[in-house]
């Protein structure tokens, strides 16, 4: 049996060396061209099948084992996010307004030591393990482009795995769940229209403003009245326009939002609500009301079986107490769909250490992990794979 620890060590400057040239030239949502070339070789060097411009930036590659077996897909993603990095390291970003701030270029630079890891053991594998890199993770549409491009497809896998490093998680820890780990995120706008006028003559205007008002104090029922209270759900209207002066009634008042979600049937229970009331309020009140929904992802939900058994793997790595239940968060991730369609499990590796300050949250400014869970996450990675096509 191959020692993942030992294996993923002798890997950490490459792995670090990666990550630092990601980190300093970050690419946001399907703009991963340079990250993704860097891939792209680093893959074809190991020797994998290899192909490029899956859902515009992403990369999909093949390590075929030696016999036949199952499928496993692993999935790192590989875009930065539109911030100011504040930061003073010496691999700081080189583009002022993007910014690794979320992790995801340790993800890539982990991915691609699973690859040279597994490479060398090609011989050992039944079956074979599919990377898929997807663009602009961060917009919640680079899984789907990468489905509809046929990325679960020729071969379709048995098993997706994939991981998030966490920053609210002390450096050692393990965060893992069965059933629902992130929400699903969508988002909302109502629009009601009424009649606009001048301020002082309201009875001659229908004014749309307490009818918005009235909307968004109904909306706040959805949660606590059209829900079970065994569902989780947050429905936040985040986004007001209305007239931009003080003497004139506006026409149409647009109200804007998101919500999130554990359960696909909870998201739908929300839109329907979102349309009753504003619809009705609206009716009530001699205006209309129109509507935009867009939904984004879905939640991610870890199969029982597959985290059952990737737990049970990584017990040799980490010790059971540093197992930390993961509470579902109300973030959302798009690994939700390729995991919709093949059964996988997504997990969080504590990445944070408070004494070198290495651990701001989640996009910020100053955003950056303890390097050390690069080695830790390519052994726990390679481990729940190894359990499939090295079993
Ligand atoms: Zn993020
Ligand atoms: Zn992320």
């Amino acid at each position: 049996m191959i020692d993942f620890k030992n294996e993923a060590e002798a890997l950490r400057e490459k792995v670090i060396a990666f990550r630092r040239d990601f980190h300093q030239h970050p690419e946001i949502a399907f703009q991963e061209v340079r990250t993704s070339s860097i891939v792209a070789d680093e893959l074809r060097r190991l020797g994998l099948e290899v192909q490029t411009g899956i859902g515009k930036t992403g990369v999909v590659a093949i390590l075929e084992g030696n016999s036949d077996g199952p499928t496993v897909l692993v999935r790192a993603d590989m875009d930065a996010l539109p911030i100011q990095e504040e930061n003073q390291t010496e691999y700081v970003s080189q583009h002022p307004g993007k910014m690794h701030a979320c992790g995801h270029d340790g993800h890539t630079a982990i991915a691609l030591g699973v690859a040279n890891l597994f490479a060398k053991y090609r011989d050992h594998i039944k079956g074979r393990i599919k990377f898929v890199f997807q663009p602009a993770e961060e917009i919640g549409s680079g899984a789907t482009a990468m489905i509809k491009d046929g990325a679960l497809e020729n071969p379709r896998p048995d098993v997706s795995l994939g991981l998030h490093l966490w920053n609210t998680m002390p450096l050692g820890t393990l965060g893992v769940a069965d059933g629902p780990v992130m929400a699903g995120s969508s988002s909302f706008s109502v629009t009601i229209t009424g009649k606009g006028g001048h301020a002082a003559i309201p009875h001659e205007c229908i004014d749309p403003v307490p009818v918005a008002a009235q909307i968004i104090l109904a909306l706040q029922t959805i949660v606590s009245r059209s829900i079970s209270p065994q569902d989780n759900a947050v429905v936040s209207v985040t986004k007001l326009s209305a007239s931009d002066a003080y003497n004139i009634i506006p026409e149409q008042v647009t109200l804007a939002g998101t919500f999130r979600f554990f359960k696909v049937e909870v998201r739908d229970v929300i839109e329907k609500r979102i349309r009753e009331i504003a619809t009705g309020i609206a009716t009530a009140s001699n205006c209309t009301a129109d509507f935009w929904f867009h939904h984004a992802t879905i939640p991610v939900v870890n199969h029982p079986d597959v985290s059952a058994k990737a737990r049970e793997a990584f017990k040799k790595l980490v010790p059971q107490e540093l197992h930390v239940h993961q509470e579902p968060t109300t973030g959302g991730e798009d690994m939700a769909f390729f995991m919709h369609d093949v059964p996988g499990m997504f997990f969080f590796v504590g990445s944070a250490n408070a004494e070198r300050g290495l651990n701001y949250g989640h996009h910020h400014p100053k955003f950056d992990f303890d390097e050390d869970v690069l080695p830790l996450s390519v052994a726990l990675l390679a481990s729940a794979v190894a359990d499939y096509v090295m079993a």
